[in-house]
């Protein structure tokens, strides 16, 4: 009775506002995009700014490289390297390969992934699962023939009608996220935007959305990226354009980079900041965005979140700051919510006391 006295209150205290639309769309393709932006509160709050994240996890693939991978296949049937019935080839041990698998399926492709194997189980299965076809390969570095990038390409090379789609180097990756998720994300704040922030992979969200607001805005909207431990970006943002070497590492996967993609290209050099997050402040706020917002989402996504809150505290009460939610929990969740795998990475003590009932694996 009480609890259900208490449970109305809040209800009340907090109206639900939720629009449909009524249009249908064509199937996985047609779902892909028009993703909600999410007012987070509890941070909105305590930073006095609006903190909006772009929900890309409620892509039909779960990620925000669905869109990458559908830009990428498009590029390659409209330059006539990929015809119907054709391979669609790639070395990815995450999002993309879940990206592509869908889109293969959604267009009657061939899908073969690369991937080092030291990659879990669970991403193999899960690839074969979506009709993927998955070549694990020796985890050797980029340097080496045998990478699993070079193996992918070389793989397409010899087949007809394949194409390896590239994702660091292939600026349609970018591209998509330019002419999609940029001018969304700019059309559901109207205009009203003082910053973005966003880690990168492959710099195609970064990059492409960066464009697209900069241009929008004519230069108003800020963009900064943020970077995990052992990547080399933030250093070479806040240094004046040298690569350091890569020391240190981080519990985020599909984040991080050691070089300037093409499609980062020269557009690190309009970037306006950069901010390193290290993994106590990405595990506390994904078990707080869980706990405060009901969200269940991936590593990178927390870095992301507190990536806007630092840039929000930077420019002070009032503005509007937006980033990405990148994916959901559920591919680490075994290593993310599990008591001993944080005590193993040193950070079962970053999670404040009252969020470690959600640490519920041993
Ligand atoms: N978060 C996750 C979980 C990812 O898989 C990726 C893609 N590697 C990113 C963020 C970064 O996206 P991008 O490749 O566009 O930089």
């Amino acid at each position: 009775m009480v609890l259900a006295v208490v449970l109305r209150a809040r209800a009340a205290a907090r109206p639900v506002t939720r629009s449909f639309t009524s249009r249908a769309v064509d199937g996985f393709v047609g779902a892909l995009g028009n993703t909600p932006l999410i007012r987070l509160e509890k941070v909105s709050k305590a930073t006095g700014c609006n903190i909006l994240a772009k929900s890309e996890l409620q892509n039909p693939g779960g990620s925000v490289k669905d869109r990458a991978a559908l830009g990428v296949v498009l590029d390659a049937e409209q330059r006539g390297v990929l015809k119907p019935g054709g391979t669609v080839v790639e070395g990815t041990a995450g999002n993309t390969g879940i990206g592509l698998a869908h889109v293969c399926r959604a267009r009657g492709y061939r899908c073969v992934i690369f991937m080092p194997n030291t990659q879990s189980q669970e991403k193999i299965d899960l690839l074969r699962m979506l009709g993927a076809e998955v070549h694990p390969v020796p985890a050797v570095a980029y340097e080496h023939p045998q990478n699993y990038n070079h193996q992918a390409k070389a793989f397409a090379a010899g087949l007809e009608n394949a194409v390896w789609t590239d994702q660091f180097d292939n600026t349609a990756n970018a591209d998509a996220h330019y002419r999609t998720t940029g001018p969304e994300i700019w059309a559901q704040t109207g205009g009203a935007l003082d910053a973005f922030v966003c880690a990168t992979g492959t710099g195609g969200t970064l990059a492409g959305v960066g464009r697209a607001l900069k241009e929008r805005s004519g230069g108003r909207t800020q963009v900064w990226l943020a970077d995990p431990p052992g990547s080399v970006l933030h250093s070479y943002v806040t240094s004046g354009g040298k690569l350091k070497e890569r020391s240190g590492g981080s519990i985020t996967e599909g984040i991080g980079q050691g070089r300037i993609t093409n499609n980062l290209g020269t557009f690190v050099e309009q970037l306006d900041g950069a901010l390193n997050i290290p993994d106590e402040k990405t595990i506390a706020m994904m078990y707080d965005l869980l706990d405060s917002e009901g969200l269940y989402v991936g590593a990178s996504t927390a870095l992301n979140v507190v990536a806007a809150v630092e840039l929000a505290q930077h420019l002070g009460p009032g503005k509007t700051v937006a980033t990405i939610l990148c994916d959901g929990a559920y591919r680490y969740q075994s290593r993310l919510f599990s008591k001993a795998w944080l005590q193993s990475k040193g950070l079962r003590d970053a999670i404040p006391e009252h969020l470690q009932k959600y640490a519920v694996l041993d």
